[in-house]
Order: structure tokens, then sequence, then C-alpha cells
């Protein structure tokens, strides 16, 4: 099959990277607008179910991924002049794991490039025609992707932009543990949070509401006097390390609002749409880079297991839209919870800790968050008793004998799935 794949971002590398692992004989290129090396953001997190996931689909890139990620297995939260709460990982929050974009795009590229895949560096696509003989085309050209533009209406697109304003920076501090810093300001609140992604870099993704950026004068001042003000208001956290924004944005333009994106199909005749092309997650969930995987690998998949063209695509767009369902409403409510932050925000550090790893909960919103942090603790300690019990009766059933109920078990009654410890 002749391939042709637009954009050099993770979800076309890795998808043509499966397609020639099957199937050598395909012909694919990839054609990325930029040039080699250069690409936007810094470090992604993604969590050892991807490795896993990655590791069964192609061993030898997810082996050098491992090799160049950073990892942590511990969180903090400061907030509230100083106040830390921090917990390891464990059965709540998880090990994760980061590592710099073009640190994962060369390593896609190379692989790639080792299988057969042709990949052009400083290729615009700017018209489908110029793939007019390929099979198949694959829109691999992120949010705002020309190919899918020229679609809308066929692919029912539609995007919601965030109240918030976030900017994507990179830091040399390094933090070893996943870390959030929530600071008041005489114009409401803003925050950060931090993780490792190489041996002298971090990211640090900074967000607050547009009173507050106004307020600040962050959406005036120029990209020196902004980056200044927020070293000054994250100099705890920074430990008198820089921020650093983008070599290519200019003044004021990596302030940028999320566009959450949806389309009713992710294909039209022999176009189809990939990674953020066909979605987007907020990147408070730390999840885009690998649901793009996930879609190279449902889409190759898809291809190898039927025969006509257009069943694999139905197919794919079917099977991976209901499989990504619950990634894209856990965005959601997570998007949300940053916008809801002062409805959390004056809680007990402990709590509003508590209640930030619950912030994909569909509850939460309805719920007062302090009835919702006491059903979630009740519902813990209900689990807990229950793991006991039942050990009590597996270990009396093995000794062949029925246990003494006892006259004081909780009579707890039920809860909703969302009090289950994450
Ligand atoms: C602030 C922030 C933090 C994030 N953090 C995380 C995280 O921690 N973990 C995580 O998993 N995800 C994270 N993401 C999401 C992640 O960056 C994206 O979901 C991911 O990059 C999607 O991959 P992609 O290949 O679909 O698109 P992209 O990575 O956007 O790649 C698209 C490529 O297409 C190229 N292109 C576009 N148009 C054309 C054209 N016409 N011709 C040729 N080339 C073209 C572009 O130059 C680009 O290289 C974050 C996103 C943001 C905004």
């Amino acid at each position: 099959m002749k391939i042709a794949c637009v954009g050099g971002g993770p979800a076309s590398l890795y998808f043509s990277i499966l397609m020639k692992r099957v199937d050598p004989s395909h012909d694919i290129t990839v054609h990325e607008r930029n040039r080699a090396g250069s690409t936007y953001g810094w470090g992604v997190t993604y969590w050892d179910g991807l490795l896993n996931y990655l590791h069964g689909a192609d061993p030898e890139s997810a082996r050098t991924i491992e090799e160049n990620s950073a990892h942590w297995n511990s969180w903090e939260m400061h907030v509230h002049d100083g106040a830390t709460v921090a917990t390891v990982a464990g059965e709540d929050w998880g090990e994760g794991f980061g590592i710099g974009r073009h640190q994962l795009l060369d390593i896609l590229t190379e692989r790639a490039r080792s299988l057969g895949v042709h990949i052009e560096f400083e290729h615009e696509i700017t018209n489908q025609d110029e793939l007019a003989d390929a099979d198949l085309v694959v829109a691999g050209d992120g949010v705002n992707s020309l190919l899918r533009e020229r679609h809308t209406d066929r692919f029912g697109s539609e995007i919601t932009v965030g109240r918030n304003v976030y900017a994507w920076l990179g830091t040399t501090k390094v933090f070893h543990s996943f870390t959030f810093t929530f600071v008041e300001t005489a114009h409401g609140w803003i925050w950060c949070y931090g993780y490792g992604f190489s041996k002298d870099h971090s990211t640090c993704v900074i967000e607050c509401s547009p009173t507050t950026w106004k307020g600040l004068g962050l959406d005036q001042a120029n990209k020196a006097d902004s980056l200044a003000l927020l070293e000054k208001l994250f100099a705890d956290t920074l430990g008198g390390h820089p921020l650093i924004a983008q070599a290519n944005t200019e003044d004021g333009t990596y302030w940028l609002n999320f566009r959450t994106l949806t389309n009713r199909t992710w294909y039209h005749d022999n176009l189809v749409l990939l990674g953020d092309a066909a979605h987007t997650t907020h990147y408070s969930i730390g999840a885009g880079t690998a649901l793009a995987l996930e879609d190279a690998a449902f889409l190759a998949n898809a291809l190898h297991g039927e025969t006509q063209l257009q069943t694999a695509l139905a197919r794919y767009d079917r099977e991976r839209q209901a499989a990504i369902r619950p990634s894209l409403r856990a965005a959601r409510y997570s998007a949300r919870w940053y916008e809801d932050l002062p409805r959390y925000v004056g809680l007990p550090p402990e709590q509003l800790f508590e209640l930030l790893g619950q912030r994909r909960s569909p509850l939460l919103p309805h719920v007062p968050p302090r009835l919702y942090y006491r059903l979630g603790q009740a519902a813990d300690q209900f689990y807990y008793r229950l793991d006991q019990v039942t050990e009590q009766f597996r270990s009396l059933r093995n000794r062949g004998r029925r246990p003494d109920p006892g006259p004081h078990e909780p009579n707890t009654p039920g809860h909703p799935d969302e009090m289950i410890p994450r």
C-alpha cells in the first residue's frame, strides 16, 4: 500500500513504524513541515501502562523510549504559604515518566527510517491533491490539521476553547517529584506543575484564569518581563532556576487557551485522522501523546486485520472512538477542576491534594467539596475493612471452617463508583 502521512509528530511516526513492522512492502512517506530536530513543547509525561503497551507493539522503540525517560514515583503539592503535602506513588497516585518531545521524535524518526520509511522534513503539505497517488492519506498534522479543515462538515469537527490561559515552559530545575504549586496573588490564583524529563531539564506548565493573567499584566508584558514575574511568583518551587520559553515564541504568544477538538467521524474516503488531528485531551491529564501512539496502533491493526480499506477505516473509527471516550471525558473534568479552582483552593491542604487527585471525577463538580472528601474517606475505610473481612473469610475457608461474622461489622451503605480510590 502507498501511504502518505502528513505531519511528523508521534502519531504519524509511530503509525509508519507499526505498518512497516508488519509488512515491509508498504511504501510510506512522512511529510513534516519543520526541519529535523525542531519541534514545539518540552517534556511529555506518560504512565507505565503505556510502556507495557509500547513494548508489546514495537519492543525496539519502547526500549529506547524507556532508556531516555526520566522517572518519578512521588508527588508533592505546595500551597498556602509553603504548606506541603506529599505522597509516594501507590494505589492512588501512580508512577510516571517524562521524555523530551525532541528526544521522543528523534527516537521514532530513527526507528521509522531504519524500517524503510521515507521522511521528508521541511515539506509542508498545503493541498491534499499533492498526495493524489497515495492509497491512504493519514492526517497526523495536529490540532490545526489543514487536511481536516478542508472537510470540517464531513468530519463533524467541533472545537471548545478553554477559559484559562496556560504557558508550556521549560526550566533547568530538575523536579524529582511531580510537583504542583498554587500561589495566591492580589489578582487571584496562579499555579504550575512541573516534572523532570531529562537529567537537566523539567517541564513547567503554568496556568491561571484570564482575570489573574490580565491583573498581573501578563497579557501586556514582553517575554523577558513576564518570565521574570513568573520566576518571582514561583521562586520557592524553582529554587533560583530560570523558566525558559520556546525559542520561536514572540512576546506573549506562548500564552494559549487550550482547544478541545472532537470529530464525529475520523475518516473520509481515503483520508484518516490520527492523534491531535482527530481529538485533543486537556494537557492536565498528560495523555495526548500516549493516545496518539495508541491511535496509531489501532489504525495499523485495523488495516492489517481487514482486506478492504473502507472496512478497516470504519473499524478504526468505531473501535478507537469507543476506546478513547473515557479519556476524553476525564480530560474535560480535569480541565474544569482547574477552571473551578476557587471552589477547592480554600480547603485544608490534605483535602485539596486529595481532590486534586480526584479531579477527573464527573461527580465532584456536583457535590460540595468537603462532603465529597468525607465520602471518599468513608469509602476508603469501607474498602479497607472489606479487604480485611475478605481476607479473614479466605483464610478461614482455607482451614475448612466457617467464620464467625461477629456482631460489629460496619453496616456501610453503597456508594458511587467515583468514590473508589483512584
Ligand atoms: C501544554 C501541553 C502539555 C502537554 N503535555 C503532555 C503530556 O505530558 N503527555 C502527553 O501524553 N501529551 C501531552 N500533551 C499533548 C501532546 O503534545 C499531543 O497530544 C501530541 O503531540 C499529539 O501528537 P500528534 O502526532 O497527533 O500531533 P503533533 O505532535 O502536534 O504533530 C503534528 C506535526 O504535524 C506537523 N504539520 C502540521 N501541519 C503540517 C502540514 N500541513 N504539512 C506537514 N507537516 C505538518 C507539525 O509541524 C507537527 O510536527 C501536551 C500538550 C500541551 C499543549
